[in-house]
This record gives C-alpha cells, sequence and structure tokens, in this order.
C-alpha cells in the first residue's frame, strides 16, 4: 500500500484498503446477511419429520420452528464469519411467522450486529410413514389453497369457502372419481384432500380448471416400489382466488 493512501469513504489513512475502502466503511456497505424474502417449511404434524425436496428427515423434531428450520433461507457475505444466532418471533398466525434473526459477525476483522426479517409459512402435512402407521394409503392428493399472496381473508373463512367449492366438485364428479376419494385433513391454508387412485384425482382436478379456471400445479415425489417399478405420490395443488366482492353502495361514506 502506498503512502498517502485514505478510504475513500471516512478518509482514513492507517488502515488496510480493500478496493479504496477500509474494512468498518466496506462492512457498513455490504450486505453481510441475507434471508430469503419468504421460505416454507413442512412439518408432519404427527411426528414433526420436516419434508426437504420431497424427503423426509428429522422425524422426532420439535414441531416448533428451530434454527435448523430457517439456516437455509439464509446467505452469508463469503467474507463474513458468524459467531452467534438468535431468532425470535415477532409474529404468528396459524400458518406463518414473522421473525427477525440476529447475527453477530465478524468481516475482515470488523465485528458486526446485524438483523434480518424473515418470514415463513409453515405447512402441516402427514409424512409417508405416519400415513402407512395409521393404515392410511393414498397415491395422490388434490390440496385445496387460497392465493397465496391474499392476506385478507381469514383462515377460517378460506376453509369454509374451499369446503363449498369441494362440495360442488364433488357434486359434479364421476361416481368412481368419487369413489377413489379415501379421506380429507382440514389445515390452516386449506383442505388436503386424499385418493386411493391417481387418475380420479386428475380428472377432479381437471374438472375444477374447467369450472373455475384454477391453473393446477402438479408435483410427484417417489413413495417406494412395486413389482419392481418405483411409484409416485401426485399432488395436485389448486389455488382458488377469492370471487370479487361487488362494491357496496352503503358503505360508501364519500361523496
Ligand atoms: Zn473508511
Ligand atoms: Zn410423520
Amino acid at each position: 500500500m502506498g503512502t498517502g493512501e485514505f478510504c475513500v469513504v471516512c478518509g482514513a489513512t492507517d488502515r488496510e484498503l480493500v478496493a479504496g475502502m477500509c474494512a468498518p466503511c466496506a462492512a457498513d456497505r455490504t450486505v453481510l446477511v441475507f434471508a430469503r424474502r419468504q421460505g416454507t417449511v413442512t412439518v408432519c404434524p404427527h411426528c414433526g419429520a420436516r419434508e426437504m425436496r420431497g424427503h423426509w428427515e428429522r422425524a422426532g423434531a420439535s414441531r416448533l420452528l428451530t434454527a435448523e428450520d430457517l439456516a437455509p433461507f439464509l446467505e452469508f457475505h463469503p467474507e463474513v464469519g458468524l459467531r452467534r444466532t438468535r431468532w425470535e418471533e415477532v409474529a404468528a398466525t396459524a400458518n406463518q411467522r414473522e421473525l427477525v434473526g440476529r447475527f453477530h459477525v465478524v468481516f475482515r476483522g470488523v465485528p458486526r450486529d446485524v438483523e434480518v426479517p424473515l418470514t415463513v409459512r409453515v405447512v402441516s402435512r402427514s409424512c409417508p410413514d405416519c400415513s402407512r402407521k395409521s393404515g392410511r394409503y393414498y397415491t395422490a392428493i388434490i390440496q385445496l389453497r387460497g392465493v397465496a399472496d391474499d392476506r385478507g381473508e381469514k383462515a377460517p373463512a378460506l376453509r369454509a369457502r374451499l369446503d363449498r367449492i369441494w362440495a360442488e366438485l364433488v357434486r359434479e364428479a364421476r361416481p368412481d372419481w368419487r369413489k377413489a376419494v379415501s379421506w380429507r385433513e382440514e389445515l390452516p391454508e386449506g383442505w388436503d384432500c386424499y385418493f386411493t387412485e391417481t387418475l380420479p384425482a386428475r380428472s377432479i382436478a381437471k374438472l375444477a380448471k374447467q369450472r373455475y379456471g384454477v391453473a393446477i400445479k402438479e408435483s410427484a415425489s417417489l413413495f417406494g416400489r412395486k413389482n419392481g417399478q418405483e411409484v409416485y405420490r401426485v399432488t395436485f395443488c389448486l389455488r382458488f382466488p377469492r370471487p370479487e366482492v361487488p362494491p357496496n353502495p352503503a358503505a360508501d361514506g364519500s361523496d
């Protein structure tokens, strides 16, 4: 470092500079800890297992969110050393947690405390082990949900609305489709409808698409092997937007 060099931000001359900046100034201008805006954690309500990319692990874990659940949503600057982590829950609804992570880090020898907000959606779904243990067999699930970013609709109202939609779909479904419905689970974010066969589930999902114009999001996870063939369970996620509320002239107090 030649003489007369100084930090372009604070003017300090007695510090080591990287790209013209001293370490404290660089720390102030760098994203040291970054959290994805929103994360989802899927928990089995029976055993506490978590679903990670189609696989279930950590059976027996706490059903409360832990640092282990939240770590995947974080990124640290490559030059950051993490010294301490503390999570605090600041707000919670049935299926959503608002958290603040507090991190004590060191960046180029400079200690810093960083706060990062994170919103986590908590989805509860029976893991394959618990489903098997309870003797319930299924090959497909139809998930009835609201629109992901609709925060205005309360959970009980959402479930009641989705329940009415389901009743209409079942009424219109062919009897052999109906027969494949095994059971339903009520969740904070809607309903999971379990099927003993996949084709009827797909047919009912298509019926919902025709009637309500909703998109079908289909995903499959490996369930096991049968006669040397891989067996998949298929999930059809259907998100039903709230119907437009007609304007109420009586409620309009302005001119
Ligand atoms: Zn500086
Ligand atoms: Zn389980």
